[in-house]
């Protein structure tokens, strides 16, 4: 039985799903902060499931341990799946989601409900001691909006419309965003290939 994974992110918003996630598995999850490693990892991987391979693996080789890692972003389908693997660098990784998320508005102005079509994807790659590598790769399907709509979740949340909710997932409560979220799917599927 596994008893401890490392998760490999600073991000406490991604910490906290993944505790919420694994709550009912035997097992403590601890961030790279808790397990004392700091790295700087490049992520020049060419896909989604690449880049979390590289961040698990790395810290992986580090720790010995079972080592979880996640990648994500947006793809637009009109801006040839824009901005994709970049979705966080996009425009610098400094400029406010304020002004990433009024400059993809800007770039699809005209364009008509049915093309403005767009997922947000989570692949998730586990590492293991010795050598071996998961990954899966959960998606959420929606529609690029005409204004940033609703206070929750972050980054693109407010532009990506949910015509089966007629909101945005930043409209959505978080329990009910991890459930249906790219994240909560690739999450739960990872689950499913530790047991
Ligand atoms: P990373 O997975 O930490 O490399 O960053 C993924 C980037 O994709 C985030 O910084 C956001 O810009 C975007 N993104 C991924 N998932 C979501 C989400 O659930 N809502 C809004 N933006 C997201």
């Amino acid at each position: 039985m596994i008893k401890k994974i490392i998760f490999a992110t600073g991000n406490k918003d991604k910490m906290r799903e993944i505790r919420e996630i694994l709550a009912d598995m035997d097992v403590q999850v601890v961030s790279m902060k808790e397990a004392g490693i700091q790295a700087d990892i490049v992520e020049n991987g060419s896909t989604f499931e690449e880049n979390a391979i590289i961040k698990a693996k790395t810290i992986c080789e580090m720790t010995g341990e079972i080592t979880l890692a996640d990648d994500s972003g947006l793809e637009i389908d009109y801006l040839n799946k824009e901005p994709g693997i970049y979705s966080a660098r996009y425009m610098g990784e400094d400029t406010s989601y304020h002004i990433k998320n009024a400059n993809l508005i800007k770039r699809l102005e005209g364009v008509p409900d049915e093309k403005r079509t767009a997922r947000f994807v989570c692949a998730v790659a586990a590492a293991f001691p010795d050598g071996r590598v998961e990954t899966v790769r959960g998606t959420m399907e929606g529609r690029i909006g005409y204004e940033e709509k609703g206070e929750n979740g972050f980054g693109y949340d407010p532009i990506f419309y949910l015509p089966e909710y007629g909101c945005t997932s930043a409209q959505l409560p978080r329990e009910e965003k991890n459930r249906i979220s790219h994240r909560g799917k690739a999450l739960r599927a990872i689950k499913e290939e530790l047991r």
